[in-house]
Parts: C-alpha cells; structure tokens; sequence
C-alpha cells in the first residue's frame, strides 16, 4: 500500500517545513489565542501540535498527532488549559522520530521548578551533546534536540531562569527559535545567527511572539518587531525585558522562508513575505525572460512569486491549476495507480485557460522534481502547445541542517543534474532557475542571509553523520515524498 501525505502548504515533492512556536502572556484566554496562533502557523508542521498552560502556579499540558483542528477538537480541551499565559508547537519532525513522545511542548520539573519548552530549528551540535550527557548518566525521554536544551537548564549553576537558559543557549550551535514558559514568565530566545523567524507583538494585557506575524493577525495583535538574533526576551507580571548571547555582526536567516515556507501574509527578518517573494518574481523575468501567452502558477506556493513574473514580463497571469485543499490522507492500492494519478488527485487543469496556449510555469524550487513533471503533463494534456518553467530560486544542491528537510543530497535533482537533464526529466520545452546572485540581490543585504542549500557556503560547522545521529541507522530517510 503506498499512502499520499497531504502537506497544508506548498507543493513540494519531498521538502517540509519545520516547526512553529506560539507564545502569549497576560490574557485571560491564553489557551484559546495559542490555539488559534497555532492554526495560523499550520502550514509549518502538521505531524503534531500542543499547548502547554500556566495559571501562575499550576500548569496544563495537552498534545497530540495531527493538525491543530483534531489535537484540540471539542471545547473542553481548551477549556482545561486554564491561565493567563501559555505556549504552543506544531511539529514536522527534522530532527528525532515522529511520535507522540516527541510532540512539544515538553514539560518537565527541575530544582528550579516547572518548565514547559517549545522549539523551532536544529541544533547542529546536538548528537555530540547528547551523548556526552548520557555518558554521564542523563536519561532522555525523547529524541528531539529540545529536550537537550531542559537538561542543561536544569544542570545550569545560575541564579535567575534568564541566565540559565543564557548559560544552555551558549553551549548550542545552530538554529533555534525557543519559547519558554514558567509559572511566572514567559520567555522567548532566538539563535545568535537570527536562522528561523521569531517576532514580538503587544495585545491589550500583555505580549505574544510567534514564528511568523499572520500568527499575529489572526488574535488582532499589533505587531511591534522581531525577537533580536541571540536575544533572550523575558515576559512577566512587570513587563518585558532582554539579556542578549554573545552575538558577532553576521546574520544567517533563513532565505527558504521568504521562498517558500513563510506564508506571503506574514512580516518575518523585518519584511513583508509578499513583497520579498512577488520580487523574487520579478527578478526571475528579468533573467529569464520567456515568449508566450500566459503565466501560471503552481498553486499555493508559486502564487506571489508567478505574480511578479507576470507583472515584470507583461504577460497576463491565468489561474491554470486549481489545487484541492481538502485533501487529507487518501490510501491508494497498488492496482489503482495509473499515470498521473497522484498528482490528478491534488491538482486539476483549466483546459479553458490552457489550451492552445504556450505557458509560462512559475515554481518556487524544485527538490526531486516529481510532482513538477507529472504536472506538465496535466498542463500538456490540457491543450497547452508550450510549457516553459521558471524558478524562482536557484537550484537546490545542498542539505540543511538548520530545521528544513532538506537532509538528503542525493533525492536533490539538481545535485547531480545539469539544468538541461532537469528540463529533459521535466518535459518542459525550458527550464530556468533563478540565479544566486539575483536571489541575494532581491531580498536586500545578501550577505545577511542563509544561502547553504544553494551553495554550500554554511554559516557554522557542519555535522558529521548528520542522519545517522538524527535518525538511527536504519531510520528511513528523512526526505519523503510529501505530496
Ligand atoms: Fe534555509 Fe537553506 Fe540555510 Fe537551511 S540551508 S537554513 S533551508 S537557506
């Protein structure tokens, strides 16, 4: 039986997102807001989800597998995450096994008392600690990196919980976003290097901060500004406050976000996500202009960056695809697989709007390339008379280590094809990718952002026996086909 995974987001064949963080303080529906925080932060992870509330002495915990709607489905399980201040996670697992033992957040007791962690990113140092840790007799209950950051808080000498998070965060190299909840305090700290997403903003009684700022909208908070690289921001009863890790000028955030990951509504890095991304577009025109009738999407991800194509280029942008949302789980038997079928299920044609046309189809990358070259035989088979791809990021050759399932060189297409093997495999009349140089141009100081995947220039040490570590040594790979 082979079985078809529905990501809310994107159109990927094998790249996920990696995690979202949500976390809210002074207000009297903290679990209610978290869990619409959550759903707004869906498309980032979709294996788990959990809120984990504090009353300012006891606290409440609930997680579960599968989207935010079923963890938390019926009132009542809000209704017992009571207090005025909570965190909450979805979850795609980058890194340990999917599974309920490692949905966040995690709660745990120490001598300083209760804390609840919820985290996005990968810590790349993460196997060496561990195993330095159980060597010396620390017992894990999961295998997620988060879990490594609790017991050094809980091994810290320090004296406010500030400084011991400080003290852990300064033995973790790689990407994190962090929020923390104590009885007292909730508390967000964001990697030195600034890789994943982390902004602030003001409700009427107190502060949230969330991944990304449609998190924001959605509980009508007044978006104020990004949680700082290597900043540890404290939220109590008095208001709100930071100590900072030792940080150098450089900056690594992740430029996947504003490709693909981050939904166009959202303000991450300090920018709008539609502006950077309908740019990208633009950008892609210029370099690889194209003759033809129509421009297309490949919906939803493609949509802004399509836009900005059309918009450069002149050339009147058509709905061609028409993406299925409600497509959860669907098990197909062996026997009833024909061609195309997987990719019919998600995707139709507007043969109206394609026929006898030559099109231009906009993607946002391209990992494996399955799913890309089922649909332009849909489009094809829909009338289309030429079918142009552009890109609007350059080629994917480089795994990712910093919480975005890309660990797998050899499922990278263009790791070890030409682009001209790339159209062939396609079956596109051309195919061209964005360049790197236009990419760092576009989202503004260049030099300020990740670029590993395109060109393997990473921001720290990689490393070694990454799925190993992550994974076990007959785990199965951690890139799957998604679609
Ligand atoms: Fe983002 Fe790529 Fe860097 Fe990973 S390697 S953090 S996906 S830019």
């Amino acid at each position: 039986m082979s079985f078809y995974h529905e990501a809310c987001h994107g159109t990927q064949d094998g790249l996920k997102e990696s995690c979202a963080v949500f976390g809210i303080f002074g207000d009297r529906e903290a679990a209610r807001k978290t869990y619409l925080g959550l759903y707004s932060l869906q498309h980032r992870g979709q294996e788990s989800a959990g809120i984990a509330a504090s009353d300012g002495c006891t606290f409440s915990l609930h997680k579960g597998m599968g989207l935010v709607s079923s963890v938390f489905a019926g009132s009542d399980v809000l209704d017992a995450l009571q207090g005025n201040s909570a965190i909450g996670h979805t979850r795609y697992s980058t890194t340990g096994l999917s599974g309920l033992e490692n949905a966040q957040p995690i709660l745990i007791r120490f001598k300083g008392g209760k804390i609840a962690a919820a985290h996005n990113g990968n810590m790349v140092n993460a196997g060496e600690l561990r195993r330095r840790m159980e060597e010396e007799g620390s017992i894990f209950q999961t295998t997620s990196d988060s879990e490594i950051v609790l017991h050094l808080i809980a091994r810290s000498k320090k004296d406010t919980i500030e400084e011991m998070i400080a003290d852990s965060l300064e033995k973790i190299e790689g990407a994190y976003s962090f929020v923390f909840l104590t009885p007292s305090k909730l508390i967000a700290a964001r990697d030195p290097l600034g890789f994943r997403p982390l902004c602030l903003g003001k409700t009427q009684g107190g502060y949230v901060v969330a991944s990304e700022s449609c998190a924001l909208d959605i509980i009508e908070s007044e978006y104020m500004r990004d949680v700082m690289p290597g900043e540890i921001l404290s939220i109590d009863a008095s208001g709100k406050s930071s100590i900072y890790l030792p940080t150098s000028s450089r900056r690594a955030f992740c430029i996947f976000e504003y490709i693909y990951f981050s939904r166009p509504d959202s303000i991450i890095f300090g920018d709008k996500v539609d502006k950077i991304r309908r740019s990208l577009g633009k950008t892609l025109a210029k370099e690889a202009p194209c003759n033809a009738d129509l421009v297309i999407a490949v919906p939803d991800s493609a949509n802004t960056a399509a836009l900005g194509y059309a918009r450069k280029s002149a050339i009147r942008f058509e709905i061609g695809l028409i993406r299925n949302h409600y497509v959860g789980r669907t098990f197909i038997e062996p026997h009833q697989h024909e061609r195309d079928l997987d990719v019919k299920i998600k995707f139709n044609t507007v043969s109206g709007v394609l026929k006898g046309k030559r099109v231009v189809v906009v993607e946002d990358s391209i990992v494996r390339g399955t799913t890309l070259r089922q649909l332009i035989h849909l489009i094809r088979d829909a009338g289309a008379v030429e079918v142009h791809v552009r890109v609007s990021s350059p080629p994917v050759v480089f795994p990712c280590y910093y919480g975005i399932d890309i660990s797998n060189r050899k499922e990278l297409i263009a790791a070890s094809h030409s682009v001209e093997e790339i159209r062939s495999y396609l079956e596109a009349d051309s195919l061209a990718y964005l360049s790197v140089e236009g990419m760092l141009k576009t989202v503004g100081d260049g030099s300020a952002y990740c670029n590993a995947c395109f060109t393997g220039d990473y921001p720290t040490v990689t490393p070694k026996n990454f799925n190993k570590e992550r994974f076990g040594e007959s785990a199965i790979q951690p890139i799957s086909d998604h679609r």
